[in-house]
């Protein structure tokens, strides 16, 4: 894991506003983009350095991990201070487990693409879910393998269109219906060029306790942004069909919502803090796993992108909890504390031969 201190981003303007820790947002950017200009994914980036910066997220607390694709090259783009690892294709989960047992203080924040979650990676993908491994994991989802010249991936809509004319005749995994079937506490989508309802999801999914999926739909202007194409910027304005406003209110900062029943549905997170959804069209219930998935299907039936959050379980166990984990984070502990000795591991075998359990402890072993 690195972090990329030596190459500080440039400092900020003067007089830049500051936020609850004293930052700027230019202290939340990272390296100029090498994407092509116009790619969804900087749009992302954008509204990344913006929720983080508005949250007020300590940069030496978090880790950015990706894979491989245009997408993972992403987390170089922003948050510099932060530790980072680029794992090798799909296995971008196994890199957020080891980093959360090593340190669970740090936060996770995943980047992926459609390639790298829904085919090489889509194993890794599920036992993340299965075992609640916290880290917000972003799917930058534009059916297609940019950084191979534009096939397609296995989220392409069927009937869409490649810039080389072939129809895609395959049927999609729909990420967040997979997710909602395995029991995700966090699932929603959005659409990388509506900042205005992205960044207070990304907020909500960074500090949700668990794994919180978000499938971003992510236009790609070089290979998919064709007539024909079902994730270019013209198909997806036009089919976008927002199930609410979404807000975000920081646990720092508690204020008192005037909730009005049958328009808004608040959402209280595992840590304290809450999404309050406003309802525009109909009433929409996120704990509802089951209208999660009705929802997902009658919108794929009519060539609809539901965006939203579609399924919150603040209340699911994370994996530290699961495992039993040390409140003291492995990576910290002492030489003495790593090797307990023979009597404290004699005790432990003592323990299983006799069913009583081995002591768990720091130092216990
Ligand atoms: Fe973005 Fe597509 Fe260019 Fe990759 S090929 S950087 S996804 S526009």
């Amino acid at each position: 894991m690195t972090t990329a201190a030596k190459n500080p981003a440039p400092g900020p303007p003067p007089g830049a506003a500051k936020n609850r820790i004293g930052l700027t947002q230019a202290d939340y950017k990272g390296s100029e983009s090498t994407l092509c200009p116009g790619c969804g994914h900087d749009a992302i980036t954008n509204s990344i350095v913006t929720a983080a910066f508005e949250m007020g997220i300590e940069p030496h607390r978090l880790a950015k991990l990706s894979g491989i694709g245009c997408s993972s090259k992403t987390p170089a783009y922003f948050m510099s201070r932060s530790f980072a690892f680029n794992a090798v294709h799909g296995r971008m989960p196994s890199i957020a487990t080891g980093v959360h047992v090593a340190n669970r203080e740090l936060q996770l924040l995943g980047i992926s693409g459609d390639g790298d979650t829904a085919s090489i990676g889509i194993g890794q993908f599920i036992h993340l879910i299965r075992r609640n491994v916290p880290v917000a994991y972003l799917v930058e989802n534009n059916g297609v393998y940019g950084l191979t010249k534009g096939q397609f991936s296995a989220t392409a809509d069927v009937g869409t269109r490649a810039k080389t004319g072939r129809v895609n005749e395959i049927m999609p995994i729909d990420l967040c219906a997979l997710a909602i079937e395995l029991g995700c506490g966090f699932v929603a989508r959005s659409f990388s060029g509506d900042p205005k309802q992205l960044r207070p999801i990304l907020k909500a999914a960074l500090s949700h306790r668990g794994t919180a999926v978000i499938d971003i739909l992510s236009p790609c202007v070089t290979f998919n942004n064709h007539l024909g194409s079902t994730k270019s910027y013209d198909n997806v304005k036009e089919h976008d069909a927002p199930l609410h406003d979404v807000f975000y209110i920081p646990a720092h900062e508690p204020i008192m919502v005037d909730y009005a029943p049958g328009e808004t549905r608040e959402v209280r997170l595992f840590d304290g803090s809450r999404v309050t959804l406003k309802k525009l069209d109909h009433d929409y219930d996120p704990s509802d796993g089951m209208r999660a998935m009705v929802t997902l299907r009658q919108a794929r039936e009519e060539g609809k992108f539901v965006t939203g959050v579609l399924y919150a379980n603040p209340a699911k166990p994370a994996f530290d909890r699961e495992v039993g984990m040390v409140e003291q984070p492995l990576s910290s502990l002492t030489l003495e504390q790593v090797r307990p000795g023979r009597g404290a591991l004699e005790e432990i075998m003592t323990g299983l031969r006799t069913g009583a359990g081995a002591p768990v402890s720091a130092g216990g072993g």
